[in-house]
């Protein structure tokens, strides 16, 4: 097969490993950065170009489209769906899982256990929203933050209080959660294939601190999931559309609570603390695949 990876840069680990695990398996692969494509919209023959070249035709594409770049790296990626390339994870699916708050509203309607889960946009409504999530502790988000930056525990009404107002002071858009404190500072995530979880780990904190994120000096083991466990981590990926996911869950004393459901999930954290071949994994979901020929939306979404 011919499979294009789309990345910003090949160095990263999870591109790196992907491109050998496929290398391995008998496959071409190239590494494409999807800022250095420009794209030729029309109905014959829709095209991608790169540095003046067409790009030669491949029969796969692994996304690995960065936060920053969303909003360009799905419209590259459509125009690989709508050229008949078979895409790892749908850019309509990406598009979904990158809107945090229109994730909790799906996977709420599928009754996938969430932490409760508030937004305003005005000043004035901030202490009923304060009430609706259970009040102080909570967590307040930004919705465009990822690594853990952005993601403040406000211990306090008051704390809450002049912090959600700071931030819609400065047009942020966040949300406000209920803290689960017996997390005791880990999460859970589970990488999710198909329709399986391959691998999983817990997340800890540091001492002293709440965001269990592996930018954040959070250290990873193997753990064991629970039957419930994995089928949300399961039903939340399917739920977004994803073939490939790292869901994020919370251990609560209602049960697994999603925090997020992660479109570009890293290989590093998971293989080094697990020993799974996880990018061997997802090359042979894709030869599968293929063979079914299952992509569903062909940038149609
Ligand atoms: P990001 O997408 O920036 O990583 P997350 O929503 O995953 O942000 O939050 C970062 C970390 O903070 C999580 O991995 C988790 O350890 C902790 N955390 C987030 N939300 C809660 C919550 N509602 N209760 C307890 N801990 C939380």
């Amino acid at each position: 097969m011919h499979i294009a990876i789309m990345s910003r840069n090949k160095n990263l680990y999870s591109t790196n490993r992907l491109k050998e695990a496929a290398e391995a398996r008998g496959h071409e692969v190239k590494v494409i950065d999807p800022l250095k494509c420009y794209m030729n919209i029309n109905m014959t023959s829709p095209s991608i170009h790169m540095k003046g070249e067409d790009l030669p035709k491949f029969d796969a594409v692994i996304p690995r489209i960065g936060a920053s770049v969303t909003f360009y790296g799905t419209a590259v990626l459509r125009q690989f769906e709508m050229m008949g390339v078979h895409p790892l994870n749908e850019s309509v699916a990406i598009t979904r899982s990158r809107d945090k708050l229109r994730s909790l509203q799906l996977l709420s309607r599928k009754n996938i256990g969430l932490p409760v889960t508030g937004f305003a946009n005005k000043p004035a409504d901030i202490p009923d929203l304060l009430d609706m999530v259970g009040g102080a502790p909570c967590v307040i988000k930004l919705l465009e933050g990822t690594q853990g930056i952005g993601v403040v525990l406000a211990e306090t009404r008051k704390a809450a209080e002049s912090v959600i107002e700071a931030f819609m002071g400065l047009k942020a858009n966040i949300m406000v959660q209920e803290y689960i404190a017996e997390a005791g500072g880990a999460d859970i995530r589970c990488f999710v294939i198909g329709d399986k979880v391959i691998a999983a780990m817990r997340r800890q904190a540091l001492p002293g601190e709440f965001r269990s994120n592996l930018h954040r000096g959070g250290s990873a083991t193997i753990v064991k999931l629970t039957p419930e466990e994995r089928s949300t981590a399961l039903r939340a990926a399917k739920t977004m559309g994803l073939n490939v996911a790292g869901v994020d869950i919370l251990r609560s004393k209602h049960g697994p609570l999603v925090m997020e459901v992660n479109s570009s999930p890293g290989l590093e954290g998971i293989e080094k603390a697990t020993g799974i071949d996880v990018a061997d994994k997802i090359i042979q979901f894709i030869e599968k695949n293929l063979k079914k020929g299952s992509a569903k939306t062909k940038g149609n979404g």
